[in-house]
């Protein structure tokens, strides 16, 4: 049989989500379950428990990725990957990450119960620390089994405590005793994700669900104003050089561009002033300055531009470096196409949202073609107790991921195994 539709009804998946967030549960309705604790594993423990009642083949890889199979009509072909993350921040919700987890729970059920063969093999990935507030970096699992040659770095990432990715590894496959161990980087056809929005656009906009188009880029800089510290009652203001008064037509000509631009965001975010004493004309100021934009060319632009906004005259007293940055992704065009008609159907939105928030998606990206869904969460709050989605949203939503899965699933007639970045197309 095959089906061009699975809909996925609220009740189920909505009753996995919380007896999910059981495991790890603080206070009234958070979740604290952070990445390779003991809590993770339970919650790993409880997924694969049901994989096994599903006869999926569940299996791990080097960094703890876990995957469940489905065996398709075309054993040989690239699978079609669908999940999120099982972590969570330690004031977290019920929602980040499991929502992506239970959706592909929810769409493996429906297949068996509606009988469909799909051509390709579908894979339940759930990867390891997502959050990256027990370890560092974020998004751990998903940029290791992209780039295989990040794994030795990540190993030796160690927690508060002292303890390394390697020792929570070893405690946990302790845990989950005999899964196959297969290497990173395997190809997938295509990447899945459903994910609540974690911000207030949906809402606003009143629409349950949209497609993600892709995440914005960032950049990190940093900016010193350099000035001449001097008694606050006997220096003249003509005779000041004030670090912080030099910063206010550089600040406000940013302030000005986020008026113009709605696809930008800039937060300056830290600002250290020194002395910072009462009396005392400021001699310095640094900032941080967080830039995001879904364009890395205008991200390019815009670093160019930073540098356009200080006086010649003053440049010895400013500086600008840039100390992190992470670039942008565009999601691949014909799946997100099928979502966002998905979505539209739906009664979700018809233009697809540019995700502010990384995801194992945007990991993926540069590996496969991927595409996310959104829903709408209350308030745009995450991270956090009070985060909280409509079961009707949700399955709305894990329906709309569902389109993509048949969508991604058809083996095309040409070009399956040529390389790694699959053979989607429409
Ligand atoms: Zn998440």
């Amino acid at each position: 049989m095959t089906v061009s539709t699975l809909c996925i009804p609220p009740d189920r998946l909505w009753r996995r989500l919380m007896q999910l967030a059981e495991i790890g549960q603080l206070g009234r309705s958070g979740v604290n379950r952070q990445a390779l604790t003991a809590l993770d594993l339970e919650a790993k423990q409880w997924l694969v428990a049901w994989a096994r009642t599903r006869g999926l083949a569940v299996s791990t890889d080097a960094i703890g990725n876990l995957f469940m199979r489905r065996q398709g009509r075309v054993a040989a072909a690239f699978p079609v990957a669908l999940g999120s993350h099982l972590d969570t921040e330690p004031t977290g919700g019920r929602f980040d990450g499991a929502y992506g987890v239970v959706a592909a729970m929810e769409l493996l059920d429906a297949l068996d119960e509606h009988a469909v063969e799909t051509d390709r093999p579908i894979e339940l990935t759930v990867w390891t620390n997502e959050e990256g507030c027990r370890f560092l970096p974020g998004c751990m699992g998903s940029k290791a089994y992209a780039k295989p040659d990040l794994l030795t770095a990540m190993l030796q990432s160690s927690d508060a405590t002292g303890v390394t990715v390697r020792e929570a590894l070893e405690a946990h496959s302790d845990g989950l005793p005999d899964l196959p161990l297969r290497p990173l980087g395997q190809p997938f056809a295509a990447y899945l994700e459903a994910h609540i929005e974690q911000g207030p656009v949906l809402e606003r906009g009143n629409f349950a669900i949209a497609a993600v188009s892709g995440v914005q880029g960032r950049r990190l800089y940093e900016v010193s104003f350099q000035g001449v510290s001097g008694h606050a009652g006997t220096v003249p203001h003509p005779l000041r050089h004030d670090a912080l008064q030099r910063s206010l037509p550089f600040l406000q000509a940013l302030y000005d561009r986020a008026a113009d631009d709605q696809d930008i965001r800039i937060t300056p975010g830290r600002l250290v002033l020194e002395p910072n004493s009462p009396s005392v004309i400021p001699s310095r100021l640094t900032l941080t300055l967080d830039i995001r934009h879904p364009s890395n060319i205008e991200l390019a632009e815009i670093s160019t531009w930073l540098r356009s906004l200080v006086p010649s005259g003053s440049l010895a007293s400013v500086t600008i470096e840039e100390i992190d940055r992470c670039d942008a992704a565009t999601f691949d065009r014909y799946l997100t196409e099928v979502a966002r008609l998905a979505c539209a159907r739906l009664g979700g939105s018809v233009r697809p949202l540019v995700s502010g928030a990384s995801h194992d998606a945007h990991a993926l990206a540069s590996f496969c073609p991927t595409t996310m869904i959104f829903a709408r969460c209350q308030g745009g709050i995450s991270h956090h107790e009070d985060e909280y989605a409509s079961p009707e949203d949700l399955a709305a939503g894990a329906t709309a991921l569902g389109a993509c899965l048949m969508a991604a699933s058809r083996v095309q007639a040409v070009g399956e195994v040529a390389g790694r970045k699959g053979a989607i197309g429409p």
